[in-house]
Parts: C-alpha cells; structure tokens; sequence
C-alpha cells in the first residue's frame, strides 16, 4: 500500500481527470416523510453534486454492476435462420466515487461468488473489470453494524481510499491506475504529523460506533436454533416484500425470463434480481413449493447469510449495512433478529 496526502482543493480537480468517464455517487434524492435528506447512488456530472459527506444511501451501489434487470442475450430470427446477439457491456468503463468499506468489502464477497468457479457471471465480471473504485471513510450511523462484521474497514477492492482530515486528505493508494491519476494532481509523502492525524481521525469514527451483533459461534449457534420459536415470531411479522434484498449489497439471487415476440422474428433472455422472501422463490414447476410459509424463507436468507455462505468461504454474506434494517416496513434488523435467537425467542 502507498499513502499519500493532497488539499481538500484537489479533489475536485481529481473528479474532472475522472469524468471522462461515468461516475457514480452518492447525491440527495429528496427527503423522507421527517424531512431528513436521502441519498443514493446516481451518475454524477458535476463535482458539487456529489455529496461525500453522506450518512449512508438507501440502496447500495449495486444497481450499476448488477442492474436489477438485465439482458443476458437476444435473437433474432428470420426463417429457420437465427442470430444471437451478447452484450456485456465491457466498454463502459466506470468510476465509483465515495464508496464506504461496507460497500467495498460486499463487493469483494460478491467477487467470491460471481467471478470465480464453478459458475463465474461473465456479465458482472466485464463490469467489474472496468470499475476504478474510490472508497470514502464514514461516518457511522446507528443502523451499523459493520464493525461486528469486520467490514469496517477496506483492505482490498478498490484503487484509492480517502479520509478526510478536514483541510487535506489521507490517501491509500492500491493500483498503479490511481497512482497515475494522483500524479496529476498536486499530492505529497504523508508526514508523522499526518498518521498522527490519521489514527485520530480512525479512533474517533470508532468510537461513535454504536450497535453490534455477538457474532461468536454464530454458525454453530445457528445450527442450534434451527427449530428455535424466533424464526416463527419474526417470520409473522414479515411482508415478504424483498424490499432487503432489494437494498441489500450482497444479495444476488435471481431469476431468468424468456420471452418470444408474437410475430416470431426476435426473443429475449433476461436476468431480473429476485429476494429469496418472495413467496415463490422457492417455486418449482408443477406448482410445489418448497418454501413455503414465511418463516422458513425468512430464516434460510439468515441462514444463507450467516451460516451456507461461512461453510463456503469462511465469512459472512453481510456487511452490516443496516440498509435492510431501515427499510424494512415490518422492523426487522439483523441485529435484533440474531439476538433473539441467540436469546431463544424475541
Ligand atoms: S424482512 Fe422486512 S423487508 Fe424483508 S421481506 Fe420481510 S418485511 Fe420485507
Ligand atoms: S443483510 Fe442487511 S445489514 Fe447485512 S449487508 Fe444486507 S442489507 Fe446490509
């Protein structure tokens, strides 16, 4: 890793060097019913729209790598002749600027799953391959829980890093594409007065941490709570909406349509992101459904999150985020769901 410090002056210059490209970040999208701001990962334009000083966004920057709909392949088709037309998209290089270590640590666990075998997404991987990632410290929110974790701070994952110190930033430098966008801005060495300041700037975002998960032998404990009344009080609570999947960064679970055009000259094959708390996810032809009172889907996404996923690579499917948490109608939180069933019962 290579640090470097620069004015607060120079970020914008930075973004202009950038956006040649698309860039995305976060901006305020209106207000919720209090008349609190809401933020969100959009395109941005102009330097000023951004707004680095975010608490957290509604959804994760999910939807621009992983759309929530997206075409897999078309036809068309002429006769007894067709063509099939793939698009991956790889020529769209994009900058993702002021992202949080949640965000980037749920990139690097979607990456376990999506660009490695047996079944690598050639989809994700192209966009993943052209995304120039610029993380952002935060500023913790009594929804995270990140810290329990371990995704509170990013080691992996993104090309440069950046704590604001107030004048000046603090930059992690970890691709050799961030360390030639840098040398066209005005930066310099850091100074032991710099790390000092550094540590200080850490220690005190982690103090204002709030809410954790006892995460100790959580899959074990899961494993003997299968049957645990918990499950059956939250899952009577539960919409069954998808709404936290829909918000969630890790979640991936999805569904493929087909669709054939009446006149029979063209087809479609599309990708749509689905919740495994919709009542028909676990749906098979010939209408048996294997999940399905509310419940058991309520508990197999916990379980897929915090236990199958451990088993497979050795860390949880959650950042601690929070964003399920806040946008859930029903007011079910991680925290509290886990807790319970470490208690036997909400
Ligand atoms: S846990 Fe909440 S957000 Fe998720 S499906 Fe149930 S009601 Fe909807
Ligand atoms: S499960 Fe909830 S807290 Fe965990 S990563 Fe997903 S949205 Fe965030």
């Amino acid at each position: 890793m290579i640090f470097a410090t620069f004015s607060a002056k120079e970020l914008p210059r930075l973004f202009d060097l950038l956006a040649a490209n698309t860039v995305v970040g976060p901006v305020k999208k209106g207000t919720d019913s209090a008349g609190r701001p809401l933020y969100d990962f959009d395109v941005v334009y102009r330097f000023q729209d951004l707004r680095l000083d975010y608490p957290a966004t509604i959804h994760s920057a999910k939807r621009h790598f992983l759309p929530h709909r997206e075409s897999l392949c078309t036809f068309t088709m002429q006769g007894n002749d067709w063509e099939k037309q793939v698009d991956y998209n790889i020529y769209k290089p994009v900058v993702f600027f002021g992202l949080h270590a949640c965000d980037i640590n749920a990139l690097n666990k979607l990456d376990k799953v999506l660009t490695a075998p047996p079944y690598p997404n050639p989809y994700y991987t192209a966009k993943r391959r052209n995304m120039f990632i610029i993380g952002q410290d935060c500023q913790p929110q009594p929804q995270c829980f990140c810290r329990s974790m371990g995704t509170d701070t990013a080691l992996r994952g993104f090309d440069l890093f950046l704590t604001d110190l107030g004048d000046r930033y603090f930059a992690e430098i970890l691709s050799a594409t961030a360390y030639q966008f840098l040398r066209k801005i005005a930066t310099r060495p850091p100074t032991v007065k710099d790390h000092d300041r550094y540590k200080e700037v850490v220690a005190e975002r982690n103090r204002r941490f709030t809410t954790t998960v006892d995460t100790s032998d959580l899959t074990k404990l899961l494993d003997l709570e299968f049957e645990s009344p918990a499950w059956q009080q939250w899952g009577d609570k539960c919409l069954s909406c998808g709404t936290c999947a829909n918000v969630c960064p890790t979640c991936y679970c999805y569904g493929v349509e087909e669709t054939v055009d009446l006149d029979l000259t063209g087809a479609a094959k599309t990708k749509y992101l689905y919740s495994c708390n919709l009542i028909d996810f676990a749906e098979v032809a010939g209408g048996h459904n294997f999940r399905p009172q509310t419940a058991t889907r309520l508990k197999y996404r916990y379980y897929h999150k915090h236990r199958g996923f451990v088993e497979a690579y050795e860390e949880p499917l959650c950042v601690g985020c929070g964003r399920c948490g806040e946008a859930c109608l029903a007011g079910i939180t991680v925290p509290a769901v886990l807790a319970s069933v470490r208690a036997r019962g909400a």
